[in-house]
């Protein structure tokens, strides 16, 4: 079987990721429109008012960071963080240049050869950070625009100076913070140190430790600096088994196993222990744990539902009772009407509207179907006019029928018709 290391894992999850975070926005599947007050998740555009969907979105996401966070500790700061990917990838550019150019100039003096190094690699990030700004904002401004005002260098409009602002504070992340980032100001470290406890994945250094040989090695490949082996609680450990790959490669060239895995807590097992069950190796150890996944599975089937019910295209139909009712000189009973269309696909509809159950009545509206142009809404007001019958109710009940073209969506309003009990306008 094939057999990775978590260095391995970890930088092919790392090139996942990297494609996702750039695609992401590109394809609608999670996008945060400002300006235009649109949310875009699982390619659907979500109006700012869809408050069911955005609810049961927002509390499935804080449910998984939350139920994450206690499962596996930090192991998504390692394996998927944009902050960690990134800052990874510029100190192993920052390190290859030295390297080439302590190779290519070696008629240069030692400083003037580190001062090149650093030179050129400052110069990379610029396009780097560029990109990396310009694909951060494209999750909050529609890309087309951005790249409209990339080119036209805009640093005039909110929106310009904002992406310019990215660009530098991207520029400073990466050429000069990157990982004390991690332990200094991240959100989610501080929210993983409260939600962890006595099951939460960590890496944990053997109690045998006369087998340890001294040889530092988990220090030194440690991308936050510290010693796995002072305690498995150090907040800076971001549980990306780089010391495990190195104590295991040492230990393992003197034919030992090495000293340093992942386990369930301070004294629970490994995460692929034998005789484990398939949920318990998933992190499913207790009651606490099922009932977070319960959750999560809760607020899933929420959103999944609200999803499945919506209509790109939402139509609602109201009586206007400013006026109840109006008579014209040929002895027809009028009434007003208001229609709201708000079309949230992504391509212009056609909204027809039918009265079912009204006899002798038709309607009066400038525009049947109506347009409706994708991503916009529309408001009109219309009247239906009806022949006064001989034995009227005062108040008369009907429907109105909706269908949306191309979609096909059909809906159905129960409506009033009001008719004088006694003749004469009001
Ligand atoms: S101590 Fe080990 S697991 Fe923790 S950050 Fe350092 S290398 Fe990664
Ligand atoms: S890599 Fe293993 S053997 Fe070497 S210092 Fe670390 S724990 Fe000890």
């Amino acid at each position: 079987m094939l057999s990775l290391s978590y260095h391995q894992l970890r930088k092919g999850t790392h090139l996942v990721c990297f494609l996702v975070f750039v695609c992401l926005p590109f394809v609608d599947v999670l996008r945060f429109d400002i300006p235009r007050q649109r949310f875009y998740f699982a390619g659907q555009e979500l109006w700012i008012n869809e408050l069911a969907i955005m609810f049961f979105a927002l509390m499935f996401l804080m449910a998984l960071i939350g139920a994450a966070a206690m499962i596996y500790g930090r192991v998504y700061c390692s394996f998927l963080c944009p902050q960690m990917i990134f800052s990874e990838a510029a100190v192993s550019l920052e390190r290859w240049m030295g390297r080439l150019v302590r190779r290519r100039a070696s008629r240069l003096g030692l400083k003037a050869r580190d001062r090149v190094a650093k030179a050129l690699f400052y110069a990379l990030m610029v396009p780097a950070s560029v990109f990396l700004a310009f694909v951060f904002i494209a999750y909050f401004v529609e890309p087309a625009d951005l790249w409209a005002r990339l080119l036209s260098l805009d640093l005039v409009t909110a929106g310009g100076i904002a992406g310019a602002a990215t660009t530098l504070l991207t520029f400073l992340d990466f050429a000069f913070v990157r990982l004390r980032f991690c332990t200094t100001a991240c959100p989610y470290g501080y929210l993983q140190a409260m939600l962890a406890d006595r099951g939460t994945l960590l890496v944990r250094y053997s109690e045998e430790t006369a087998q340890c040989i001294e040889c530092r090695k988990c220090v030194r490949v440690c991308p936050m600096d510290i010693d796995i082996r002072a305690s498995p609680h150090q907040i800076e450990c971001v549980h990306c088994g780089e010391c495990i790959d190195a104590c295991d490669e040492v230990l393992g060239n003197l034919g030992r196993e090495g000293l340093i895995r992942y386990a369930w807590g301070d004294r629970g097992t490994a995460p692929l222990s034998a005789g484990a069950k398939w949920y318990q190796r998933l992190g499913l150890r207790d009651a606490k744990r099922f009932a977070i996944l319960l959750v999560l599975l809760f607020y899933a089937s929420g959103l999944a539902i609200a999803l499945s019910m919506r209509h790109p295209v939402l139509v609602r139909l109201s009586p206007d009772r400013s006026t109840l009712y109006t008579l014209t000189d040929a002895g027809e009973v009028l009434n007003r009407y208001h229609v709201t269309i708000a079309n949230r696909g992504r391509h212009d509809a056609r909204v027809s509207i039918v009265i079912d159950g009204l006899d002798r009545a038709h309607l009066v509206i400038q525009e049947n179907p109506i347009l409706v142009r994708a991503g916009e809404m529309t408001q009109r007001d219309f009247q239906i006019e009806r022949q006064a019958g001989p034995v009227d109710l005062a108040v008369i009940h009907f429907t109105l029928s909706t269908k949306t073209v191309p979609d096909g969506d059909a809906m159905l309003f129960p409506m009033t018709f009001i008719t004088p009990s006694e003749r004469g306008s009001m």
